[in-house]
C-alpha cells in the first residue's frame, strides 16, 4: 500500500489536469463534469482544493465561473453572483 504522502501527490496531480479541463474551451457538460470529478477526489482523499481553484466555480450548480458570473466588489468583499443557479458568493480580500 502506498503511504498518504505518494497518494496526495497523485490525487494533487489529477486535480491539476482536471482544473486544466474546467477552465478550457471545451463543452459545458465535460467541464462540469471534471469539476465534480476534482470535488469528489479531494473529498475521498481528504485534502482541500486550493482557493484558486475553488474560486473558479459555482458550488451549486458546479458551472464554471466565466461567462456566467457577475463579479461585484464591496467594502473589502468580492461578491460573485451565479447567473445559472442565482447562488451568490463571497470572498473576503484585504486592500
Ligand atoms: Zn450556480
Amino acid at each position: 500500500m502506498k503511504n498518504k504522502k505518494v497518494k496526495d501527490r497523485i490525487a494533487q496531480g489529477r486535480i491539476q489536469e482536471l482544473n486544466a479541463i474546467s477552465s478550457s474551451n471545451e463543452d459545458m457538460n465535460y467541464r462540469r463534469n471534471a469539476i465534480i470529478l476534482m470535488e469528489n477526489i479531494a473529498k475521498r482523499m481528504d485534502i482541500s482544493l486550493k482557493k484558486n481553484i475553488k474560486r473558479n466555480y459555482c458550488k451549486n450548480c458546479k458551472r464554471p465561473y466565466g461567462d456566467c458570473s457577475r463579479v461585484r466588489l464591496k467594502k473589502n468583499c468580492v461578491i460573485v453572483t451565479c447567473l445559472e443557479c442565482g447562488d451568490i458568493r463571497r470572498f473576503r480580500y484585504r486592500p
